[in-house]
């Protein structure tokens, strides 16, 4: 399994360095995210291992779980799933950032949690780029308005923006999609309140993140390249 899951991380950082610099920038610009939720402690033991330290998990349970388990290892965790406000307060206990944030009162929260706990809690913004009606995410034109209505939210800082591809979305509608969320971030960078500051714009998975990183996506979020061949 270890050699398998080395493997594996080579290659994904190998596409991702290629598809940096096809694009002009540095590979050390864009962070994978290995998304464990398809595996169980010791599988992502094993990938922290094999070089990834940032890792993502969907559901609050098994972040909390995971990330008290595999306490003393030099990971962070990275929560990229819908999140409800009742779990908020132990979620900002276990990560180093929140990717989706997708309602104004997950914000509220959020920032009363960090405030409680005496920290900036990072977070990111989701918005819904395909429009698909069974995504989460603000609308891409409320962004605006979400920005100006965090600024008294001192408990919390936005680091940029997050999405997900529509699910029937060919290649070319997702080179829209994630075109139009560093669009968002362009037009949404200058005049933001202190606890602002979009540089990161996490998008892409495993179907696309090469596709991201040509759009300008910072973080990537990798779950089953990561786990190929395993069973
Ligand atoms: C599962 C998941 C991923 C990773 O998906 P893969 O296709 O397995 O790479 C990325 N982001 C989110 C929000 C996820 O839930």
């Amino acid at each position: 399994m270890d050699e398998q899951l080395a493997e594996n991380v080579a290659t994904v950082q190998q596409q991702i360095a290629e598809a940096a610099r096809r694009s002009g920038r540095d590979a050390s610009e864009v962070c994978l995210v290995g998304v464990t939720k398809y595996v169980d402690v010791a599988t992502t033991r094993a990938l922290v291992a094999a070089g990834c330290r940032t890792l993502g998990e969907n559901r609050p349970q098994v972040l909390w779980e995971k990330s008290s388990e595999m306490q003393g290892l030099d990971v962070r965790w990275h929560m990229i799933g819908h999140l409800q406000r009742n779990k908020v307060k132990r979620t900002v206990e276990s990560t180093a950032l929140i990717h989706s944030c997708d309602s104004l009162r997950l914000l509220k929260s959020i920032h009363q949690a960090g405030l409680q706990l005496d920290k900036q809690v990072d977070v990111l913004l989701e918005v819904n780029v395909s429009g698909e009606a069974a995504k989460h995410g603000f609308s891409p034109d409320e962004i605006e308005s979400v920005i100006e209505a965090v600024e008294p939210f001192s408990g919390l800082r936005v680091t940029g923006l997050m999405c997900m591809a529509g699910l029937g979305s060919d290649e070319q509608d997702v080179r829209r999609e994630f075109d139009l969320l560093r669009q968002l971030r362009e037009s949404n960078r200058a005049n933001v309140p202190k606890n602002v500051d979009l540089r990161e714009l996490s998008m892409g998975m495993s179907r696309d993140f090469e596709v991201a990183i040509e759009a300008g996506a910072t973080l990537v979020r990798v779950g089953s390249s990561l786990f190929r061949g395993l069973r």
